[in-house]
């Protein structure tokens, strides 16, 4: 076994123990990026030099017998719209490209509390638009299990660099399903926290009454793990909400006996591709096995979900994106024109790309004055009608189970002609996100062609616990392949 096949969990064990040192970690993962990368293509930038001065600092404490941080020496890779302090953070943009965050997220900090170590910034969908990392301004990411595929998006890049081994963990961002689907399709662990849980502060915002970080890793207990340290409260955000910290690895284990679980009878839709339907009917039988109870529940208003979140976060991201001015920060072109209105229109002309111009037209039209209430307004109604429906289900269950995504990784090019086809694949994922709960996608499989397929627990906000302890209990009873092998 290979150091970079270890878990964050082994990692931080291997080095309090001596068997190895932080810098050989690193190496490790360094020589896999070297590897494997050139195909994947999970990274913007590489922090080479960085970060093993980061592990040489981390076996230095090991050296003076210092206390260890519970991540210490562990590589971690981070999507490209969370600020780290001196570096750039690009959102897959080229409109931000050379921008230096001038401060650490909370997260970033929270982090180096605890002795990770940071091996670089991946691929994303411009400013996380996208379920395929194709919209990136960069280049596209392919997916380990089969580089012609896509590896989802828009966390698309963090999610192939765990499951190709590149490293044990990784930080995403779910506004619709951007950290759900790509593990889904990559074959690992993504979770998103319910709103208000893990802070803001320091990630670029999409739509900010949806958008949360949340962890990527190859097995639960490291996912455990990863948000144990990222949660908690923030008077920097002002979404943050006051909950008591918690060590989530001591909660996974234990039997599901009495937990209750639901499976909305909305989610075996037209478009849910069979394989992944069969999967997810084998995973319903291993909880029947631990003794969960599973019932059917309703959801009524799901199908609203697509067409509301559509309305929903454009129009926020319309106003997010004001600031991409060509003054304030990365690119700027002032043309031959003198006036400032040229300068707003030749930067955010050729800046952004096609996806964002057109959440950009959509937002600005559903908030115009006339429309507003026909759109904004209705959409958050029905928003507020797709909370209701899980308020309801979960009075009968403990966890809602669904596919994460209507089909496996699809082949690159596939959707990018047609943006509604692309929409369609956070149909499951979007409404944990507008009701603001608590989701995890795990591995339950793979098709005949080998591609991984994903199951999503959803659960009352601020119930990680609930979702972990069940995912935990799934993996022992079904263990997935560890890691891809890109070829
Ligand atoms: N794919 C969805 C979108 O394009 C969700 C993206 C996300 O969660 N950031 O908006």
């Amino acid at each position: 076994m290979e150091l970079f096949e270890l878990s964050a969990s082994e990692i931080v064990e291997g080095i309090k123990a001596k068997k190895f040192k932080a810098q050989e970690v690193v190496e490790s993962c360094l020589a896999r990026v070297k590897g494997v990368d050139g195909k994947v293509k999970a990274f913007l930038r590489v922090f080479e030099e960085a970060v093993l001065n980061q592990a040489r600092q981390v076996d230095g404490k090991v050296a003076q017998k210092k206390p260890l941080g519970k991540l210490a020496g562990v590589p971690i890779a981070i999507k490209d719209l969370i600020t780290i302090q001196g570096t750039e953070t690009t959102c897959g943009s080229k409109i931000l490209k050379n921008f230096i965050s001038p401060y650490d997220a909370t997260v970033i900090q929270k982090l180096k509390a605890e002795d990770a170590v940071f091996i670089g910034k991946t691929n994303m969908d411009e400013f996380a638009m996208g379920s395929s990392t194709e919209n990136s301004s960069f280049f596209p990411t392919r997916n380990p299990w089969d580089l012609e595929r896509v590896p989802g998006g828009s966390s698309g890049g963090s999610a192939a660099a765990v499951s190709a081994g590149m490293a044990p963990l990784a930080l995403g961002s779910d506004t619709g399903g951007s950290i759900r689907q790509p593990a889904a399709l990559c074959g690992v662990v993504g979770l998103k926290p319910t709103y208000g849980l893990v802070s803001r502060y320091g990630l670029v915002a999409f739509a900010s009454s949806l958008d949360q970080i949340g962890p990527f890793s190859r097995d639960v207990r490291d996912n455990a793990l990863l948000l144990s340290v990222i949660a908690g409260y923030d008077p920097a955000d002002s979404t943050s909400v006051q909950v008591q910290s918690k060590d989530y690895v001591k909660g996974l284990d234990g039997n599901l006996k009495n937990l209750r679980m639901g499976v909305p009878k909305e989610y075996f839709i037209e478009g849910l591709d069979k394989e992944v339907g069969r999967k997810i009917e084998e995973a319903i039988s291993v909880f029947k096995s631990l003794n969960v109870t599973i019932r059917e529940v309703s959801l009524p208003h799901t199908r609203y979900a697509v067409s509301t979140y559509y309305i929903i976060a454009p129009s926020e991201a319309s106003a997010n994106l004001a600031r991409y001015d060509g003054i304030r920060y990365g690119l700027s072109t002032r043309g031959d024109g003198t006036g400032l209105l040229d300068v707003y229109e030749k930067t955010r002309g050729q800046g952004f790309g096609s996806e964002v111009k057109r959440r950009i037209m959509l937002g600005t039209y559903a908030l115009s004055s006339g429309y507003y209430d026909a759109y904004y307004g209705k959409a958050q109604r029905v928003r507020t009608l797709i909370k209701q429906d899980f308020d309801q289900a979960f009075k009968e269950v403990d966890i809602i189970l669904s596919p994460t995504s209507p089909t496996a990784a699809f082949k690159l090019g596939e959707k990018v002609s047609n943006p509604m086809q692309m929409y369609l694949s956070d149909i499951f994922t979007i409404p944990c996100n507008l009701a603001g709960i608590a989701g995890i996608s795990i591995p339950c499989g793979q098709t005949a062609s080998g591609l991984p397929v994903g199951l999503q627990l959803l659960a009352r906000p601020f119930e990680e616990e609930t979702l972990l302890k069940a995912a935990a209990a799934f993996e022992k009873e079904h263990p997935w392949p560890p890691m891809a092998v890109p070829s």
